[in-house]
């Protein structure tokens, strides 16, 4: 059968006004909280946004706010969401659109496309939910639709994305682009799922090629997700009342954070050699003696950590500069810290 592109618009945008979540972000036509909503939803769950929405809009109401807003702060408030590059681009961001455009975010494509943070999937959901402009985009929900509709073989990639991409120019209404983008990623997420599609529930199931031949199940083929085992050592080093952290680097993984120091464990190395030689490598300090305090397990997307928490002594004292710092209890919680590292923080009060 062949989709009549105008009727499966229109039922797809009718079920979602009949049925979309109500959710914070979409009580606004803000741009500004819109572009928050859109990057905080990038590989993080609604339920986990929603807070982490309420309290970033409370703490930066405008553009303006954010922009003026030491980069610390925005990235304490983003604390527990995770890929804090999403954070420190739409701080840098903010602060060039305030240069730049007074705070407004331009609605064409090729002048967004050019501050950070913003690729073909932001730049398009943000600008058909804000300004209604009519642009395709895929995530991982809307790719896995996509593959069903059109019944395509093969992993769920972005090598299905020119097929995707020209399909979904064809069923996009040119208006309400914004509510046709969410509903297609609505019903990914609700109806669309990734083991069980609800099919009886779909309002698009009489357009859907996988239902028709009963491949939704099959379709996209799961990937097996590699997850790699971590061990790490963390060495809690205390002078008086406080404790010595330092931050990470500006690039790499979870840049520009602090921690408590400690690292890897390297293959056929014990708990107590590898925190001397983190030590060593990273503050050039000798270890005096190690007190074990806590395991405790942290998990990430493509990796889990198991952390051997010690309570060390030194020879000698740290270099303290504008990265390396003792800090008191209560202090701690100023800092912006992965979430492993804030886990240890709670355990340490017990
Ligand atoms: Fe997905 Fe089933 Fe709807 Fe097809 S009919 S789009 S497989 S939920």
């Amino acid at each position: 059968m062949a989709i009549s592109y105008k009727s499966f618009s229109r039922d797809l945008i009718n079920w979602y006004d009949g049925s979309k979540r109500d959710l914070p972000w979409r009580r606004t036509r803000d741009p500004y909280k819109i572009w928050v909503s859109e990057i905080m939803l990038q590989q993080t769950t609604v339920n986990t946004v929603i807070g982490f929405y309420g309290r970033f809009i409370k703490a930066f109401p405008t553009m303006k706010a954010l922009a003026k807003a030491p980069l610390q702060t925005v990235l304490k408030q983003w604390q527990g969401l995770g890929y804090y590059n999403r954070a420190r681009n739409l701080h840098r961001s903010a602060v060039r659109l305030m240069q730049e455009h007074r705070g407004v975010l331009p609605r064409d494509p090729e002048v967004l496309r050019a501050f950070p943070g913003f690729g073909p999937y932001t730049t398009g959901s943000v600008l058909s939910i804000a300004y209604d402009i009519p642009l395709t985009i895929i995530d991982a929900n809307i790719r896995r639709v996509g593959m069903r509709l059109l019944a395509l073989p093969g992993e769920a990639n972005t090598k299905q994305d020119p097929v995707i991409k020209e399909f979904l120019l064809k069923i996009l209404p040119l208006k309400r682009a914004g509510d046709f983008n969410q509903a297609l990623m609505e019903l990914g997420a609700r109806v669309c799922a990734s083991k069980y599609p609800s099919c009886t529930a779909c309002p698009v199931a009489g357009y859907c090629r996988a239902n028709r031949l009963d491949l939704q199940k099959k379709i996209p083929i799961s990937k097996k997700k590699i997850v790699t085992d971590i061990q790490a050592v963390l060495a809690i080093i205390k002078k008086n009342d406080r404790y010595f952290i330092q931050q990470r680097p500006e690039k790499g993984l979870l840049a520009g954070l602090w921690e408590f120091p400690g690292g890897k464990i390297e293959s056929g190395e014990s708990e107590s050699k590898a925190l001397a030689r983190e030590l060593k490598e990273e503050l050039g300090l000798q270890l005096r003696s190690a007190r074990f305090l806590f395991r405790l397990k942290h998990f990430y997307t493509q990796f889990r950590v198991e952390l051997s928490v010690f309570a060390c002594s030194i020879k000698g004292e740290p270099t303290i500069d504008a990265a390396h710092l003792w800090v008191s209890y209560k202090d701690l919680s100023k800092y912006p810290m992965p979430s492993a590292n804030g886990k240890i923080i709670e355990r340490l009060t017990a």
